[in-house]
């Protein structure tokens, strides 16, 4: 169990300090457990959001931080990691309180995976090519050529509610680790960790590199991501405000990268080893009560295991324990709040209104001691059709549609027949078609015989509606990063110039 600490009112952190709104209002933060209320946030302001771009970019202009070297930048992210993992027990706490999520998933993966982002993009920082020499080439004419990496500015980061600290990491390693400064904006139901974690990782950085403000998205964030002193913008929440930021963003040109929905595709071969693909498969729907982007919600069975699987995803679905977040016996947490355990319910009743037959769950949990919580059981639908609301539209809750196919061809056809392209998953024991299905499904991820494995070192992004730009290993620290071309000439005498005679003709 988590030790309890006091969390009473939290202020924005700006340049290093604790700073009420600037109207001095808040707003409450519940817990959706208990639905009891946890902490008093400070609601910004368009001026609060204006204090902590200043800061980062007199962080960033002024400050010696963007010119450290490598090395010294590296030893900056393992002090971050160390800081996490010592700070470990009061951020699972903050972020369990306040997302739902359990303490057994919060401290057994999302913290040690922050630790460990930390210090992959350590590693990654020493090796990067923070200047490359291109070949003196023979036209037009030897010279001596550059491609320097150089960091973007200011960032601003706009975080959401389902894994908050760990995804606020996503974007603030690599923008650390680049040399730019941060402003992130948390999601207003789960701000308290990300201010935690500011904290924490100011006391290793200089005043001004990073920043949060909190505060409604519509105002807040909007603000921030419009501001015209910041350089670049990084989102990760629904595709409908992600298509918002793109467009403000777009006033502006600023260099935007988005992490977006899903409705991920998970296959079952039939000679898949079904004691590892279906368990694997609830994991892949179930963990964090269905609240991950790269959720395998649609579940493709073909027609000679089909009744087999079910039975056995029903039964397994049975032994989910739904309960308080903070017991470490809980499996499946809360949903985040009354309307988005209200928007799952409604998903629930349009799936049996289009002819889905519920195989099991489907109603809402009442849990001991936390009888004004958000609960809603393991839920599976069987003879759900790819062209039915439930499976076309990301649900973000425990719901799993199970949909029929004879063929393989037939199953990556509909797997694909998505506007989103996450992360999608194959299960076989014959590696080489596995390969062949993983190159013909359109998702950033794909897992064979596994699911939700992210790795620090490898790019995390969508396909199609689900996304711009890759998250974590070296290929986020690109989304950090502007190239600047340098050309020096190697040629002293002016009619040896290429250029000379384009201009100049015989004189
Ligand atoms: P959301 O509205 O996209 O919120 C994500 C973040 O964007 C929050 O910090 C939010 O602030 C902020 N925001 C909202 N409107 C904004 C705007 N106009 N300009 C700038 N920032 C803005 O997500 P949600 O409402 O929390 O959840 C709705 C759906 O999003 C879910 O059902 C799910 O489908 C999807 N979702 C996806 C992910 C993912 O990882 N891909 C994560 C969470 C949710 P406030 O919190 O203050 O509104
Ligand atoms: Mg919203």
């Amino acid at each position: 169990m988590a030790v309890q600490v006091d969390v009473q009112t939290f202020f924005h952190f700006i340049n290093g300090q604790w700073v009420p709104a600037s109207n001095n209002e808040t707003f409450d933060v519940m817990n959706p457990a208990t639905g009891k209320l946890v902490a008093k946030v400070a609601k910004g302001t368009a001026e609060d959001v204006d204090s902590a771009v200043k800061a980062a970019r007199s962080a960033f202009d002024q400050g010696d931080w963007k010119n450290m070297k490598p090395n010294d930048r590296a030893n900056v992210l393992y002090a971050i990691s160390y800081k996490i993992a010592e700070h470990a027990q009061e951020l699972v706490y903050l972020e369990s309180i306040s997302s739902g999520g359990t303490v057994r998933r919060i401290s057994n993966i999302d913290v040690l995976q922050m630790v460990d982002l930390f210090q992959t993009l350590a590693k990654f920082t020493l090796e990067y090519p923070f200047s490359e020499t291109l070949p003196v080439p023979p036209f037009p004419g030897p010279a001596h050529n550059f491609v320097w990496r150089e960091p973007i500015g200011v960032c601003a980061a706009v975080t959401p509610w389902n894994l908050p600290m760990w995804i606020a990491t996503w974007k603030i390693a690599p923008a650390l680790a680049m040399g730019n400064t941060i402003v992130v904006k948390p999601a207003s139901y789960t701000p308290l960790s990300t201010l935690k974690l500011a904290e924490i990782i100011s006391e290793v950085v200089p005043p001004g590199v990073i920043n949060v403000v909190t505060g409604p998205g519509a105002e807040v964030g909007e603000t921030l991501v419009t501001h015209p002193q910041v350089d670049k913008v990084a989102f990760t929440g629904s595709t409908e405000v992600g298509r918002r930021i793109m467009e403000l963003a777009a006033r502006s040109i600023k260099k935007t990268t988005l992490e977006l929905g899903g409705k991920s595709p998970n296959i079952i071969l039939e000679d898949a080893d079904l004691n590892i693909a279906l368990p694997g498969s609830l994991l892949g729907v179930f963990l964090h009560s269905g609240q991950l982007c790269e959720s395998g919600t649609r579940l493709f069975v073909p027609d000679k295991l089909y009744d087999q699987v079910v039975q056995g995803l029903v039964t397994l679905a049975g032994k989910i324990k739904v309960g308080n977040p903070q017991d470490q016996m809980t499996d499946m947490g809360p949903i985040i709040s009354k309307k988005q355990k209200e928007t799952i319910l409604n998903y629930i009743q349009a799936g049996k209104q289009e002819g889905a037959v519920l195989a099991c769950g489907g109603k809402e949990v009442t849990v001991p001691g936390c009888e004004e919580g958000f609960f809603i059981e393991p839920t599976i639908f069987t003879n759900v059709t790819n062209d039915m609301k439930i499976a076309q539209e990301e649900i973000f809750g425990p719901v799993l549609c199970v949909i029929r196919y004879s063929h393989i061809d037939e199953a990556i056809h509909l797997a694909n027949d998505t506007i989103f392209g996450l992360a999608a998953g194959v299960w076989t024991r014959d590696v080489n078609k596995a390969y062949e299905v993983a190159r013909k499904l359109q998702a950033g991820t794909v897992w064979i015989n596994d699911w939700h494995m992210l790795r620090n070192d490898a790019p995390f992004g969508g396909y199609k509606q689900s996304g711009i730009g890759r998250e974590m290993g070296k290929y986020s620290l690109d989304e950090y990063t502007q190239l600047k071309h340098v050309h020096t000439s190697m040629v002293p005498e002016l009619e040896r110039r290429s250029w000379y005679g384009v201009l100049f003709g015989q004189n």
